[in-house]
């Protein structure tokens, strides 16, 4: 290998798979991602002749990486934590639904030009229909105002809600995702509001779905207090944490007050089969079984 290449692409260097089509995902830290077994798995469904690693570029190294992996002849990349941001400003063209995210998690290259797209809140909608919740008409409490929330607003006001009221710790933050998203929630008739985490609930307008998008899950900790929890969390909600893997916080309070619950694995599923097909072609979805993947990672983290 030459020594204009970054560290990063001794992971993975398209140049080592002669003939097949190669792909990453790129994150810092990427040991524990579990993207290459699920595109493993979707290329095994589609009979796709490809090969799906890792790459871990310094963090302050995306650009270079990812330049240098599309160089090799890599096709297409994920993008996660904490690349998300670089890899929006690293691509010639930006899909619609990723400039709304302000973030990309899906490049690819042709013509000699990098894409960029955001499959995220694609992959949400897509595990709630598949757990049978209805969005259209529904009131959604969406908690947080990062990147994940910013990432799925827009998806989930296409879906046509009755309202998304948004909660964070910082109430500034959940002001400006309101000021960004207002002209798109007027367009699809949604009642987009702010509200601090400790008064939500104080209004007696029953929430049909939580969905939590803060960071609060990957510790121990809920961003709602066990107060806020018995008004929020009525039996016939439904209560989605985005963190994976484990009863969280959030979910545990959910349970204790009735409520139905999912961690977000499904939605990580979702997110790559939708990167998937937009990379191998949309007709491959046919022969795509997601929630069988699904089913399998599952039994993988439980056993
Ligand atoms: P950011 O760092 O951009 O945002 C973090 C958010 O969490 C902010 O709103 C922050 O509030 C809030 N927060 C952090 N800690 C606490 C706490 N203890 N109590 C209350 N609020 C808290 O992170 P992201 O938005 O990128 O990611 C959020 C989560 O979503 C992560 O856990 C990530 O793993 C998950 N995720 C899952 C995906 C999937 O496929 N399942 C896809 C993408 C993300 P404040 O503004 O006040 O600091």
């Amino acid at each position: 290998m030459s020594n204009h290449l970054p560290s990063s692409l001794l992971e993975t260097n398209p140049s080592d798979f002669p003939g097949l089509d190669v792909y990453a995902v790129a994150g810092n830290p990427i040991a524990h991602s579990k993207s290459p077994v699920i595109h493993e798995r979707f290329a095994q469904q589609t009979s796709q002749a490809m090969h799906y690693g890792r790459l871990q570029p310094a963090l302050d190294g995306f650009a270079q990486t990812a330049r240098a992996f599309f160089a090799a002849g890599g096709k297409g990349m994920n993008v996660t934590v904490p690349f998300k941001l670089d890899a929006k400003a690293l691509a010639d063209v930006v899909t619609p639904r990723a400039q709304l995210a302000g973030a990309v998690n899906t490049l690819w290259h042709a013509d000699g030009r990098i894409y960029g797209d955001n499959t995220d809140g694609a992959g949400l909608v897509r595990d709630l229909h598949a757990q049978g919740i209805t969005l259209a008409g529904q009131s959604i409490c969406l908690l947080g105002a990062g990147g994940a929330a910013r990432g799925v607003l827009g998806p989930l006001l296409h879906e046509k809600p009755r309202s998304i009221v948004i909660a964070n710790r910082s109430i500034d933050k959940a002001q400006a995702l309101q000021a960004l998203f207002e002209s798109l929630a007027k367009e699809c008739g949604v009642q987009l509001s702010v509200c601090p985490i400790d008064a939500l609930g104080s209004d007696d307008a029953p929430i049909d779905l939580i969905i939590n998008a803060t960071a609060a899950g990957l510790g121990a900790d809920s961003p709602v207090s066990d107060a806020v929890a018995k008004r929020l969390f009525k039996p016939s909600a439904f209560a989605y944490d985005m963190v994976y893997g484990k009863i969280t916080g959030m979910m545990q309070q959910a349970i204790h007050h009735g409520c139905r619950v999912s961690d977000g694995l499904g939605m990580l599923v979702e997110q790559a089969a939708d990167a998937f097909l937009v990379w191998r072609g949309a007709e491959l979805g046919k022969a795509l079984d997601a929630r069988a993947v699904l089913a399998d990672l599952r039994r993988e983290l439980t056993a």
